[in-house]
């Protein structure tokens, strides 16, 4: 029986379910798979991007975990594909490989001023209270209003993370770090703006209704946002996830307001238009368009123009995937262009025996529950393709691991990852946490490798 020897790059929930859905497809062949990793802990955005006051998202990480301790799937943690091993080093030793590296940087907003002190994309901010090892650990929270650009989940978080109370976050596995920051915040006003209409956000129902849970936080909603026209009336007899948000919507705009400490304002038709500087040279300010429904399901400007005093910036645009070595990348997209998974050289063109899956394959839009059907396209070609796999001179198992301890990469493993795993869960119970994340990567591969 041939043997399918498999390389998957990117342990995110689209790299795991991926091999979890090969190892139990229907195949005339044996399989083998080695997932690589560039952090030394897996799970992707699950772990570095889902807010730590989500410990029901962060669960599905058992479900993951459940998949690797099968034991089935090798994991090599700290190993960098483009720089630690190469496209070369994968075709030596693999039949195939499937990329799953995500998104994990911000999409742009080209407006002027948006590099100014004191802005900041959401992704740089979501790292950085989430402990992803690679970015730095301070963040300046110095200012009392914020504002925040996007109408999507991802803008949601930063602004809940920016205005809630951080005690509220002592029993999640907000790192030491993270907390005492956001403890010492001055902030008072978190201001969210979308360019379009109350019923047209890409909000889901339940992380907006969180929002007015928030203790001491008072929800503000603007009645000149809600002058709904018929497209927004249609949406929200047809679409029932608008509308459990009109009806979120509702009771915010008939509910007292004035008694909390801390507001979070959403504000609708907003087109940005610039960051403005102060005598400092920081952000002092956000200028916006207002908008107004085209009577087509957009928007169009007003030329009204109006400006919002703030000490803070972010953008929640979107992420966007980052090209890698030797694999075509579609830059307009930030995506590796692929039919079905299949990664395409030219339009028409498929390249042999290189697949991509999850947010690098169809960019970084949807939930975690949609990699898995993501995984199973791909995963079907990857199965049907066994007469374009490459041919490796070096295929063994041990093969893989005399390249990476040859280089002097210190590669962490899943025994690694149950050390690191139970270091974190140690650590948090003394204080009743669900854990304290080790965040310095060395120190993760030292514990992991110990
Ligand atoms: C802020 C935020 C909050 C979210 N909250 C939720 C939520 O509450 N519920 C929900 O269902 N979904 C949520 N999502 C969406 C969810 O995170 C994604 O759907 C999912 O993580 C995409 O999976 P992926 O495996 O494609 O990418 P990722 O999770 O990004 O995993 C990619 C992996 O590849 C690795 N990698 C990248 N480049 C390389 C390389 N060169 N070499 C080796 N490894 C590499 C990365 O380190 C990463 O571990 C959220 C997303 C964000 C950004």
């Amino acid at each position: 029986m041939t043997k399918l020897r498999l390389a998957i790059v990117g342990a995110g929930p689209a790299g795991i379910y991926a091999a979890d859905i090969l190892l139990k497809h229907d195949r005339p062949f044996d399989v083998s798979i080695d997932l690589f990793e560039q952090l030394p802990a897996p799970y992707g955005l699950v772990r570095y991007g889902v807010a730590p006051d989500h410990p029901r998202i962060k669960g599905i990480i058992t479900a993951l975990r459940d998949v690797l301790d099968r034991g089935d799937i090798r994991i090599f943690g700290n190993v960098t594909y483009g720089r630690d091993i190469t496209l070369d080093d994968l075709k030596k030793h693999y039949n195939a490989v499937i990329f799953s590296t995500g998104a994990i940087r911000d999409a742009d907003l080209s407006i002027p001023g948006i590099d100014l002190p004191g802005s900041h994309g959401a992704a740089e901010f979501v790292s950085w209270y989430d402990g992803h090892p690679d970015v730095p650990r301070d963040w300046p929270l110095d200012a009392s209003s914020v504002a925040v650009v996007g109408n999507g989940n991802v803008a949601l978080d930063v602004a809940r993370m920016l205005a809630k109370h951080a005690d509220d976050l002592l029993p999640t596995e907000v790192p030491a770090n993270v907390y005492d920051v956001l403890k010492a915040s001055p902030v008072t006003d978190v201001h969210v703006f979308g360019r379009r209409g109350p019923t047209q956000v890409k909000f889901s129902p339940l992380e907006l209704r969180e929002l007015g849970e928030l203790r001491d936080v008072d929800m503000i909603v603007h009645e000149e946002d809600f002058h709904y026209d018929d497209a927004a009336r249609a949406a929200i007899e047809s679409n029932k996830q608008i509308f459990v948000i009109d009806k979120v919507f509702t009771k915010w705009r008939e509910e007292e307001t004035g008694s909390a400490s801390r507001r979070l304002h959403l504000h609708f038709y907003a087109k940005p238009l610039d960051v403005v500087a102060g005598p400092d040279g920081r952000v002092a300010s956000f200028r916006y368009e207002r908008t107004e429904p085209d009577g087509a399901g957009g928007v169009r400007g007003t030329g009204e123009i109006r400006e919002v005093a703030i000490g803070q910036f972010y953008r929640a645009v979107g992420y966007f995937g980052s090209a890698l070595d030797g694999i075509p990348f579609d830059e307009r997209r930030g995506v590796i262009p692929n039919r079905e998974g299949q990664v395409l050289a030219t339009d028409n063109e498929i390249l042999p025996g290189v697949y991509a899956t999850g947010w690098i394959k169809r960019g970084p839009v949807g939930l975690i529950g949609h990699t898995k059907s993501d995984a199973m396209e791909t995963i079907s070609h990857v199965v049907n393709d066994q007469s374009s796999w490459w041919s490796p001179s070096s295929p063994s198992e041990a093969s893989v691991i005399e390249l990476l301890e040859s280089r002097g990469i210190e590669y962490t493993d899943l025994g690694g990852w149950h050390k690191l795993d139970t270091h974190e869960i140690a650590l948090g119970e003394p204080e009743g946490r669900a854990r304290v994340k080790v965040v310095p990567r060395d120190e993760m591969v030292q514990i992991s490798r110990a």
